[in-house]
């Protein structure tokens, strides 16, 4: 075995090293509980008229702790959501984890970039970690309109319209 392959082997196993020691981003996504309604039943639920379907999430909570990181803190988030899915259909649960997908992706790329952030204190890390937890449920609420407008781009100006 030469030298250059036996550096290069080394470094291979140090970054997949590195890798396994990163905390990845902590996302508790409950099943779905899924309510099967008549139509008119969903428009009530969902609060908009001509949708045959609506998931709305309960238990959205994020909680996040502070732990060392070198000479720093570093935030250790941890979000969950429970989705409950108004449907007249079964069929249109597929469609609807298509939405809960969307916001799944959303709230990890955020969960990682807070990960990503050094703070100097534990105060500072802490009192940050307050903010994101206070702000969550209208950060969720933006994911949501997002995941709207990309899937449905006319019903999304709609309700902005509203
Ligand atoms: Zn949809």
């Amino acid at each position: 075995m030469t030298r250059s392959l036996l550096t290069a082997l080394i470094f291979l196993l140090c970054v997949v090293i590195v890798r396994a020691e990163e905390p990845a981003a902590e996302v508790s996504v409950r099943e779905p509980l899924i309510r099967l309604v008549r139509r008119a039943g969903v428009e009530e639920a969902c609060g908009v008229r001509g949708v045959a379907a609506c998931t709305a999430f309960v238990g959205q909570r994020l909680d996040c702790a502070c732990e060392r990181s070198g000479s720093g803190w570093q935030l250790r988030p941890r979000a969950q959501f429970i989705p409950v899915m108004v449907l007249t259909d079964a069929t249109w649960a597929s469609h609807e984890n298509e939405h809960v997908e969307d916001i799944r992706e959303a709230v990890t790329r955020h969960l990682v970039q807070l990960q990503q952030r050094q703070f100097d204190s534990l105060q500072e890390c802490k009192a940050e970690g307050e903010r994101e937890s206070a702000g969550f449920t209208a950060l969720m609420d933006r994911f949501k309109l997002e995941s709207n407008a990309a899937r449905h781009p006319r019903f999304a100006r709609m309700m902005v319209a509203k």
